[in-house]
């Protein structure tokens, strides 16, 4: 939920309810921005439905953790019933050549987020309801296990990668040889960040 969401959220919790909503201007502004940052990960739909069950149960002016409270038990819920099965030949933007490269951590992904925000129902099997694809980690790569892949499997006219991919990215954070990722919601990037590369440079400068 971005600022805006956030206003017409507030802007219909004024409406059943007076005692939520800052009246002085300086007060609203810093409600606004808190609860932006409280409910940064929650859809506004959801958050609109959170309100109507908060007041259908409690006589209390709600606060942003009573909706974040309701959005982690239904995200865990649905994460849970997801069996996490990942089909690489299901996603034609995803290179055969390179199976887990950016397209794949990116598809991978976007799954599991379409899952968590409800845009994707859990894929589920009944008898694997339970701890099973709760998690996935990619794996970091090192240099080791990328100059071996590539030994393996060498691609004609590979495009050079991005020599500053060989720094660490101190914008994002993104080890060496890790695409970089937007900093707020940690979606792998086509390109890199301009400090990035800035280090990469200064860092040639320093070596030449
Ligand atoms: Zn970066």
């Amino acid at each position: 939920m971005d600022v805006q969401e956030v206003i017409r959220l507030l802007g219909e919790i004024s409406l059943v309810d007076d005692r939520v909503v800052k009246t002085d201007e300086a007060e609203q502004k810093a409600q606004v921005r808190m609860w932006a940052v409280a409910l940064a990960e929650v859809p506004l739909d959801f958050a609109g439905e959170a309100v109507g069950r908060h007041y259908a149960e409690s006589a209390w002016p709600i606060m942003p953790k009573d909706i974040t409270a309701k959005w982690r038990d239904t995200v865990r819920d649905r994460l849970a019933r997801q069996v996490g099965t990942f089909e690489p030949n299901h996603h034609p933007e995803i290179d055969p050549d390179d199976q887990y490269g950016n397209a794949y951590v990116a598809a991978l992904r976007s799954g599991r987020t379409a899952v968590m925000t409800g845009a994707e129902q859990p894929h589920e099997l009944p008898e694997l309801v339970g701890r099973v694809g709760r998690t996935v980690d990619v794996a970091p790569a090192t240099d080791g296990y990328l100059a071996a892949k590539n030994a393996l499997f060498p691609k004609a006219n590979r495009p050079a990668a991005a020599p500053e991919l060989a720094v660490h990215c101190p914008a994002c954070g993104s080890a060496a040889n890790r695409p970089c990722q937007s900093v707020q919601r940690g979606r792998v990037l086509r390109g890199t960040h301009g400090s990035r590369r800035d280090a990469y440079e200064a860092q040639q400068g320093a070596a030449a």
